[in-house]
């Protein structure tokens, strides 16, 4: 008799023990989904590498390069890109 006892506390113990664990492993797959997608929805801004591998022309040669890698004279609309120092001297000349 002692011993079906023992087996039924047991049995429950090891019952709940197993749905601690299952709900454990249910709410931390649940969170690091969300941190997933939370994660992804600031790093998809379409605006800046855009803006970042802006291609300019190079007024003396006509090859396109990206803006960063370019010499710039004036601002704005105005601005006029070199390629190499080169193109420049051939513009200045
Ligand atoms: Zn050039």
């Amino acid at each position: 008799m002692i011993r079906y006892i023992i087996g039924i506390v047991i049995s429950l113990i090891a019952v709940s023990f197993i749905r601690a664990v299952v709900g454990m492993i249910q709410k931390s797959v649940k969170e690091n989904v969300e941190d997933v997608l939370r994660d992804d929805t600031p790093k998809s801004n379409p605006a800046e590498p855009a803006t970042a591998a802006t291609l300019k022309r190079c007024v003396t040669c006509g090859t396109y390069k990206p803006e960063a890698s370019m010499t710039r004279y004036g601002t704005g609309t105005k601005s006029v890109f070199f390629c190499s120092a080169a193109c420049e001297k051939k513009a200045a000349s």
